[in-house]
């Protein structure tokens, strides 16, 4: 499989080395980007592993920066998490998404959260707060999480998946696959989905250790109630290593890339009048 994504490249910012300074210009940026509206949200499709028909997208941010060039999210997230602008960024991003998705009836919608909101003990209420203002329904909304926080504050952790699933948000474990999660914490979060990571995917040869690794975590999540969706896939053999052990949903640059609102909608089938 030909990788011909971005993914390989650009991960790595050599600015970084130079730590403060360019972090303390970031957040700076960053705040000039919050008033001047600059960032943008952009869609990824999620396909059904079966039909191939788009059921869901991943809310993914985009800053241009029109002087300095796009910036990854990558790099300006963690910054972001670092000075607290991850609270205003992390709720435009949900607004937004849910702003343009309340215009997809039949798509369900993919947010990203950080941990550092998922702990702030007002984004509860946040959440609640946009669903209202949007008329965004519950039931489509998922929010995605990665373990990090959760191996810190199981507790904590536990029960706010539990109160956004009575909400009727679903909550989904995401980056699966890069880190420690046991097979005890997933059992016991109430996650509804995992999401392997694309660097295991992108590792896939038919009758290898990642292969295995991954048809495992597919037949065990299944065993557990949770769905499983794959991100990253770049091409035919990774979707068939993944369909054939019963992955519920692909998402990569083989079933469409991030677009703007309006490329997103444009690129869907057209559906039958109501
Ligand atoms: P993630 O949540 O794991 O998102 C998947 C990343 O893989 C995205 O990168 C997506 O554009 C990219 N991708 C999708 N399909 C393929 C593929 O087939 N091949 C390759 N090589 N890559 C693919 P992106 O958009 O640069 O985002 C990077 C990370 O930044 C995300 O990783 C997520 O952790 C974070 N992020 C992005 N938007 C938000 C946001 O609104 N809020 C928060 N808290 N984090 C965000
Ligand atoms: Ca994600
Ligand atoms: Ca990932
Ligand atoms: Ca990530």
């Amino acid at each position: 499989c030909k990788s011909n994504g971005k993914g390989e490249i650009a991960l790595y910012d050599k600015a970084f080395d130079e730590g403060r300074l360019h972090r303390m210009l970031i957040e700076e940026q960053i705040a000039r980007g919050l008033v001047n509206d600059e960032f943008d949200v952009f869609y990824q499709p999620v396909v059904d592993g079966a039909t191939g028909s788009i059921v869901a997208a991943e809310a993914l941010i985009r800053w241009p920066r029109r002087r300095e060039g796009q910036l990854d999210p990558d790099q300006f997230i963690a910054i972001a998490e670092a000075t607290g602008q991850i609270h205003p960024l992390g709720a435009l991003v949900l607004r937004r998404a849910c702003q343009d998705f309340v215009q997809l009836p039949g798509l369900r919608l993919s947010v990203n959260v950080s941990p550092a909101q998922f702990r702030d003990p007002g984004f509860e209420r946040q959440v609640a707060e946009i669903l209202q203002e949007t008329g965004f329904p519950p039931d489509r909304l998922q929010l995605e999480i990665t373990e990090g926080y959760l191996l810190a504050q199981p507790e904590r952790a536990i029960r706010m998946i539990g109160e956004f699933k009575a909400m009727g948000i679903s909550v989904a474990l995401d980056d699966f696959g890069t880190g420690f999660t046991s097979i005890h914490y997933l059992q016991s979060y109430g996650f509804s989905h995992i999401k392997i990571d694309k660097s295991l995917v992108s590792g896939l040869q038919p009758g290898n250790k990642a292969s295995l690794l991954v048809a495992g975590a597919i037949l065990l999540a299944k065993g557990l109630d949770m769905e499983v969706i794959a991100e990253g896939v770049e091409c035919v053999e990774q979707a068939d290593l993944l369909r054939k052990p019963g992955c519920d949903y692909l998402q990569g640059y083989m079933f469409g890339r991030p677009l703007s609102f309006g490329d997103f909608s444009q690129s869907m089938p057209a559906r039958p009048a109501p």
